[in-house]
């Protein structure tokens, strides 16, 4: 039990109760879908970009509380960045779930490092991060982690 106190943190739990940033996003112009199959999650970006940085981030879905509030968490920091900055945090981010990086570079992100003690909740906080990558590439096709 102590680990699951350690990973589903206050603020996850906040995001996951609140979700930031929930809901289609007037003017959009890069919009992704993403499916976590292996725990039913799944998670719709959209970004509005404009002159290579994201003015605004939005997302829509359902799934279990770390998914939700990753992408919670993923959206509030995107606004405002530009898009290579996303790709960069979007890199260390994966590299902090997977147990290598530095968590403390990534500011609130950080609370979900705990996801990397449990191989399959990292899919769970990865799923809004992939789906963002689709988005930023303009992919059409639904990403799925599997
Ligand atoms: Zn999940």
């Amino acid at each position: 039990m102590e680990d699951l106190r350690n990973l589903y943190q206050e603020v996850i739990f906040d995001h996951n109760r609140q979700p930031r940033n929930f809901g289609k996003l007037e003017g959009s112009n890069r919009e992704a879908k993403g499916y976590n199959p292996l725990c039913g999650d799944e998670v719709s970006v959209y970004l509005k970009i404009d002159n290579g940085v994201i003015v605004d981030a939005a997302f829509e879905g359902s799934g279990c509380a770390i998914s939700m509030a990753s992408a919670s968490l993923m959206t509030e920091a995107l606004k405002g960045i530009p898009v290579a900055a996303a790709q960069q945090l979007s890199e260390n981010f994966h590299d902090m779930v997977a147990g290598s990086g530095n968590p403390q570079e990534l500011g609130k992100l950080e609370v979900l490092s705990g996801v990397r003690e449990f191989p399959v909740r990292v899919k769970c906080a990865t799923l809004p991060w992939h789906t963002l990558n689709a988005a930023l590439k303009s992919s059409k096709e639904p990403v799925t982690t599997e």
